[in-house]
């Protein structure tokens, strides 16, 4: 796993750099107030939070009545660390029931990196001494398990697919029925999400978490959420909360943004923390979300 703090430093310290500069304005007036908070929201920042940033800071400011840089740094940094929630389980469980594998689903909208991100943890897994199965229970694209495939090659983990248009439920089924004869540690289901049809994505989404669980109990639900697709996103988000439930969002592509803020929207939406964070489409392009090191990102 990279570290994030190394990997983020260029696009993202772009929101920061530009909220040190403005808290650094000659006189801190009513115009650079809304200026900040601006760059919070183009930053991806919710309203409600961007508002209770600006509210805390000034308030801060005024108290201590201080034009100092290095001080000013220390309230922005305060201010980011405490609405990114530091004390939250960023942990993925992967511990099964005694002896049974522990199923981990991963769900999202189409394109959000939900493939990319099970072969990323699949390696990240098994480079930490686990034995892993992946399911590709995307039935719909032929394309998807012939990707989840070739992870599995890359990765030397087995993937259990079917052809193209069989149940995804069935498919995870056979995943974890395979990961508990293979004595594996934890069963990787990856899944379709289609979007453009709602309620059969609900419906098929629901029916594969209750398969899953007449055999196991999941471990462990990762909502995969492309960073530059915005309050999109998070709409989409949403609907997949609805069925399933979410216990962790990884934020891909973080890579190619500079709304980093979208982190404090996605957990203000989804009362769940962002876990992990994709930096590339390569195998070693995943990190585990550090609020500190986010935060030095952003400022530093
Ligand atoms: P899925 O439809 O949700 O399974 O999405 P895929 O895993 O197929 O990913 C869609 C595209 O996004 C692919 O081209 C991936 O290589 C790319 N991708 C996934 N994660 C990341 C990331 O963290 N950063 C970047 N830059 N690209 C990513």
């Amino acid at each position: 796993l990279v570290r994030l703090r190394a990997r983020l430093s260029r696009s993202n310290s772009v929101f920061g750099k530009g909220l040190l500069a403005l808290l650094s304005s000659d006189k801190l007036d009513e115009e650079v107030w809304e200026e900040i908070e601006d760059t919070l929201l183009t930053a991806d920042v919710g309203i409600q939070d961007a508002t209770a940033i600006v509210e805390n800071l000034r308030e801060r400011v005024q108290v201590l009545g201080t034009r100092d840089p290095a001080e000013l740094k220390r309230l922005l940094r305060e201010e980011l660390t405490a609405v990114l929630d530091p004390d939250m389980d960023r942990s993925i469980n992967t511990t099964g029931a005694e002896g049974k594998p522990a199923p981990v689903l991963v769900v999202g909208v189409n394109g959000a990196g939900k493939t990319t991100t099970c072969g990323k943890i699949a390696r990240v897994l098994v480079a930490d001494g686990n034995k892993v199965v992946l399911g590709a229970a995307d039935t719909f694209r032929a394309a998807a398990a012939e990707q989840l495939s070739s992870w599995g090659d890359r990765v030397g983990v087995p993937v259990v697919r079917r052809d193209e248009g069989a149940d995804p439920a069935s498919v995870a089924f056979e995943a974890v029925k395979e990961g508990d004869e293979q004595g594996a540690d934890v069963v990787l289901v990856d899944t379709a999400g289609r979007l453009q049809n709602k309620a059969g994505l609900m419906d098929e989404l629901g029916k594969v978490k209750r398969v899953i669980e007449k055999r196991e109990p999941i471990t462990e639900t990762l909502l995969i959420i492309d960073a530059t697709t915005g309050q999109n996103g998070l709409r989409q988000a949403e609907v997949f909360s609805q069925v399933t439930d979410v216990s962790g969002v990884v934020l891909t592509k973080l890579d190619g943004s500079a709304k980093g803020g979208i982190v404090i929207a996605v957990q203000r939406a989804l009362g769940v923390p962002v876990k992990l964070v994709g930096l590339g489409e390569g195998p070693d392009d995943l990190a585990p979300f550090e609020v500190e090191g986010f935060v030095d990102a952003l400022v530093d």
